[in-house]
């Protein structure tokens, strides 16, 4: 059992205190360095990945069978080490405690969850549990720009996984998360024809009007019966006003709960072209549906009940929830490997100054999850 919650702050400190904005890499490497030395020091093979072009640091920490040359594991324990706050943030709001709450940059989104993981798998250790079961620890550093030089990696350890936790904030009320939505971004371009808007309007095509046709059609793909929305939310075009415009520009942002959506919002998205209005105008769309949504299967559902049984034992009400936002749990859920996410501390406000963790939610996080390992295992 996990009792060592002065330990947990002392790293807590540790590793809020390093500034690891998405676009600092050194900070991130720091964090890496952290977890590698202290997952080698319990047994893991521990390494740093550094992903793509931009050499992105990632942390990987492999233990037990599935070591070896064609590994599976029993467990993948997922998370990210980069912040959204800019370098120089940790110096203007340093690690604190005040009253029963812990703050910091990334304190909540999540930093707190990367150390239940420390601190469950050296629990387990010192249990002597850990030597049954086949884990891999990834890290990524690039999360918050959306993962794009880690997707890879995360899908390939996700592949070779039974189950994924993905340590994001436990939600208020300890509620994990078990839903997510997947969504992505289209750009609708409309080129017409300019023209004096006075003198000579026949000769114009009004990239605008056209766009305004379009804007209705996007608006009308939003349905809350499968819980699919398309909001357009930047739009732009015209010039002076006594000119017809010959551009115009809509940003969308959609999301989607169920897989089967994104079929239908691309298809309508790729054909929008031949649905024009105004004769003569033209339109152009860039943009897809690039992160699937994180459902509810029976598997994580099976899961999701040993983890409320685990809480109710230790008098615990153990709840999930589904939420908009999206993380990496959604690109291991699309793999089908069951996915359950908000493993992390209880918290709220991400990505805000007033971002904090509930002190409370340490040692019961850590020993619930501790405990929810050895029923699996
Ligand atoms: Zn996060």
């Amino acid at each position: 059992m996990f009792s060592h919650t002065d330990k947990f702050l002392k790293d807590f400190q540790t590793i809020v205190n390093i500034d690891s904005s998405s676009d600092h890499l050194p900070g991130i490497e720091q964090v890496a360095r952290f977890f590698q030395k202290r997952f080698s020091d319990i047994g893991f093979t521990a390494k740093i990945l550094f992903q793509g072009d931009a050499k992105v640091p990632c942390l990987q920490a492999v233990f037990g069978p599935g070591n070896g040359d064609n590994p599976k594991y029993d467990l993948m324990f997922l998370g990210h080490m980069d912040t959204v706050f800019p370098f120089g943030e940790v110096e203007k709001r340093q690690f604190s405690i005040q009253g029963d709450k812990a703050l910091g940059p990334g304190v909540c989104d999540m930093k707190g969850g990367l150390l239940v993981v420390l601190h469950v798998l050296e629990t387990l250790k010192k249990e002597g549990a850990l030597d049954k079961m086949s884990i891999c620890v990834a890290f990524n550093g690039d999360e918050e720009t959306g993962s794009k030089t880690s997707k890879e990696w995360i899908q390939s350890v996700a592949e070779k996984s039974r189950r994924v936790f993905v340590f994001e904030p436990c939600r208020p009320g300890y509620k994990m998360v078990s839903q997510r939505k997947g969504g992505g971004w289209f750009q609708v371009s409309v080129t017409g024809k300019e023209a004096h808007a006075g003198a000579d309007p026949e000769k114009g095509i009004n990239a605008v009007v056209e766009l305004a046709h379009q804007i209705i059609a996007i608006d009308a793909l939003n349905d809350s019966a499968t819980g699919t929305s398309a909001q357009v939310t930047v739009v732009t075009g015209g010039d002076k006003v006594n000119i017809i415009p010959n551009k115009a520009v809509a940003s969308v942002d959609v999301r989607i709960e169920k897989l089967e959506e994104k079929q239908r919002v691309e298809t309508f998205f790729n054909t929008l072209c031949e649905r024009r209005v105004l004769p003569g105008s033209k339109i152009c769309v860039q943009g897809k549906i690039d992160r699937p949504p994180l459902e509810i299967t029976p598997q994580s559902r099976a899961l999701l009940d040993i983890i409320f049984l685990e809480g109710k034992k230790m008098g615990i009400d153990v709840s999930s929830i589904a939420t908009g936002g999206c993380s990496d749990g959604n690109f291991t859920a699309a793999l089908g490997t069951p996915t359950i996410d908000g493993m992390g501390l209880v918290g709220a406000n991400s990505h805000r100054q007033d971002e904090y963790v509930e002190l409370a939610s340490i040692p019961i996080m850590v020993n619930l999850i501790s405990n929810v390992c050895k029923a699996l295992i």
